[in-house]
């Protein structure tokens, strides 16, 4: 009996099928692996930084339409972007301005803007099919979402059926399927990765491959940490505890389908194929990276409320949370303990509307005290080794005295620190630092 042979499904984001030369390169890397069978493409992204998605143009192409404004220029440009990759891969133009002139005239019947970004997708899977000689699968036929745009179980064995023995090159488009009545229903922003993700889980493939234009995953914000490295390896644990402080390359959905499956996903760059990016999987062996990464989200304020026992008044919480609801803020993070209650609360919130929320806070809730700290960031040290690595924070006492707190340190994968805005930089770099030491 001849043995299973490994199957990859590869997506790839916007900006690695900008334009038909960088479809070109996704060409070489698709063909330098024979594993590299079942392909997820997103809609061309921006070629140069002031481009606009063609995604934002098919979705500004239907608000104009809802607003009763003609939309030709801007449909223009789509068409004169899409053709010229048709063009340059010297694919049927004829048969791709039928498709343009279809979306075109059914734009304007669809009372959702979902068929207007998905078409994005649709087209660019329809012209690398071609240009790559690889059969096209229309998401619309195998995946399925529900009424809050997530996976419809009944996909997995729509996927499995169509894509079936996987022995030829496929092509699909991310991002969209088919609606509970039948319309085109898109995934949030970014959802072609949940596409791959949920592709990958289906047919059980060996590896996802999601290709980008970064080398990786970050230790940091290389923006701002001059340091900062991809990752090697990171699990699933990690990631996700990295992103909700803010890190973001992938898409949340797309980590629990892969994670389930226990299928690695490794993060590569189209520009630098030859990189090895970052591998996520669902453990590794931290003896010698205990941490992986650090990221920061901002701006917080923290609330600290005081009162005799305030943890046993089982309503306040809630009642806190409905206030600021209100007001368009959310609390992301509370600390709970005999007398006082602190909340990191995130949001721009405006100096006098602070001191508008303590009076009222104290007053409604009997408080012994409140109060609304300036805007700060939360700062979020991840890794599976972080319980061995007890040094860390007497490390980073040395060479930030008095520039951190700790906001906790209970957490089994997370230290929590919290930072005053002017010295985030200085902070974040000084721990990538200590990280890569
Ligand atoms: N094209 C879509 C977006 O811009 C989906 C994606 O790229 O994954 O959000």
């Amino acid at each position: 009996m001849s043995e299973k042979k490994e199957i990859w499904v590869s997506k790839f984001g916007g900006t690695s099928l900008a334009n038909a030369q960088q479809i070109l390169k996704v060409k070489e890397i698709i063909f330098a692996d024979s594993r590299r069978k079942i392909v997820v493409v997103s809609a061309p992204g921006k070629e140069h930084k002031d481009d606009i998605k063609i995604t934002d143009l098919l979705i500004n192409s239907h608000n104009l339409i809802e607003q009763k404004k003609p939309f030709d220029e801007t449909f223009a440009l789509i068409k004169s972007r899409i053709l010229k990759i048709a063009e340059t891969l010297k694919i049927n133009q004829v048969k791709i301005e039928k498709e343009l002139d279809f979306i075109y005239e059914r734009l304007p019947r669809q009372k959702s803007s979902d068929y207007a970004a998905s078409r994005g997708e649709y087209l660019n899977a329809l012209m690398i099919a071609e240009a790559f000689g690889a059969k096209f699968v229309d998401a619309a036929d195998i995946l399925f979402l529900t009424k809050n745009r997530t996976i419809d179980s009944k996909s997995y064995s729509k996927i499995k059926n169509a894509l079936n023995e996987c022995d030829e090159l496929t092509i699909i488009p991310g991002f969209y399927g088919t609606g509970e009545d039948g319309s085109i229903v898109t995934f949030s922003r970014g959802g072609s990765d949940v596409s791959a993700a949920v592709v990958a889980k289906a047919i059980e493939a060996d590896l996802y491959e999601n290709w980008t234009d970064v080398s990786g995953i970050y230790i940091a914000d290389p923006r701002i940490a001059t340091n900062s490295r991809p990752i090697e390896q990171i699990t699933y644990r990690e990631i996700r505890e990295l992103a909700t402080l803010g890190a973001s390359v992938l898409h949340q959905d797309a980590i629990n389908p892969v994670k389930e499956a226990n299928i690695n996903l490794n993060v590569k760059n189209t520009n630098d194929p030859q990189a090895d990016g970052t591998l996520i999987t669902k453990s590794r062996d931290y003896s010698k990276e205990k941490i992986v990464g650090v990221s920061g989200k901002k701006p917080y304020r923290r609330f600290s409320l005081e009162k005799y026992l305030i943890a046993e008044e089982p309503t306040i919480l809630d009642q806190v949370k409905e206030i600021l609801n209100k007001r368009g803020l959310q609390i992301d993070l509370k600390l709970l303990s005999f007398d006082t209650l602190t909340m990191y609360v995130y949001g721009e919130i405006d100096d006098n509307l602070c001191r508008e929320l303590e009076k009222y806070l104290l007053d409604i809730f009997k408080l012994d005290s409140v109060e609304i700290s300036n805007e700060v960031v939360l700062l979020g040290i991840v890794g599976e080794g972080l319980h061995q690595e007890k040094e860390f924070i007497d490390k980073l006492n040395e060479v930030l005295k008095d520039k951190f707190s700790i906001v906790t340190t209970k957490f089994p994968i997370k230290t929590l620190l919290e930072v005053e805005l002017e010295n985030y930089t200085e902070v974040l770099n000084k721990i990538v630092d200590i990280i890569i030491a």
